[in-house]
């Protein structure tokens, strides 16, 4: 596979053209930022563990019937993904409070939700992500309703199955951001899912496996990757 022009670079993660015009690389890279930008960082090795990560987590989803852009793992910091046009809309699960759920709506940390929260926020930094709803993504041509239905039905289906696939590794999901793209026509998980895109406590300790060590400086960020790269792959 030959890696041809950037495409596009952002905070975590450069695209890259290739010689098949259906097929870019997504490659992964150590910065990290936390407050839509605000605060910036390099996580060393970051985008080894995170591409691994990933490539783990949408190999599970792919087996278990969930559509995504995941081709293969093509080296440390390289994914070969399907090119979609992104839907720009953030779809957010959450099954314990934390985050801006507290920030925002004065939950506290860790509450286990009566059910599980389904949200809708614009992939828009120059907004800040707002929250919206179904009628502020059709209305603004985001996504067609029946697009919005594909998202919320394959998004339920993948908190099923993540929380299912952490529990095993004695971790919880706590919360989750995933993107969708456009694929011929159909609806595809894409972009990454990582512990900069996941909440993640240890089961009984309740320590933090993800970004929030970055975002909170709670000291050891690396070693909080490279736990859960070593649950989910076994290394
Ligand atoms: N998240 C993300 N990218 C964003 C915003 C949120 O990956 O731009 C993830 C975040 O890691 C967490 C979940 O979505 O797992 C919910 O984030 P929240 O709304 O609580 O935002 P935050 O507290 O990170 O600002």
């Amino acid at each position: 596979m030959e890696q041809r022009e950037k495409l596009y670079e952002g905070k975590a993660k450069i695209l890259f053209a290739t010689d098949n015009p259906d097929l870019v690389i997504q490659h992964f890279k150590d910065d990290a930022t936390a407050g839509n930008g605000k605060k910036k960082g390099v996580i060393d090795e970051k985008g080894v563990m995170n591409n691994a990560i990933s490539s783990s987590m949408f190999e599970y989803l792919a087996k278990n019937g969930v559509p995504t852009h995941f081709v293969k793992k093509l080296n440390d910091r390289d994914m070969l993904v399907k090119k979609v046009s992104i839907v720009p809309v953030e779809v957010i699960v959450r099954n314990r409070a934390a985050g801006s759920l507290c920030r925002n709506y004065g939950a506290t940390e860790g509450k286990v939700l009566a059910r599980p929260i389904y949200e809708l926020c614009y992939k828009n930094d120059a907004f800040n992500d707002p929250l919206m709803n179904d009628d502020h993504v059709i209305a603004l041509g985001l996504a067609t309703e029946e697009e919005l239905r594909a998202i919320k039905r394959i998004t339920l289906q993948v908190n099923e199955l993540m929380q299912k696939f952490f529990l095993a590794l004695k971790i919880e999901l706590i919360d989750f951001k995933i993107e969708f793209g456009r694929c011929k026509g159909e609806i595809i998980l894409a972009d990454e899912i990582s512990p900069d895109t996941c909440r993640l406590w240890e089961v009984g300790t309740g320590v933090r496996l993800d970004k929030d060590r970055f975002r909170n400086d709670l000291g050891n960020i690396k070693e909080g990757y490279q736990e859960v790269l070593k649950r989910v792959t076994g290394k």
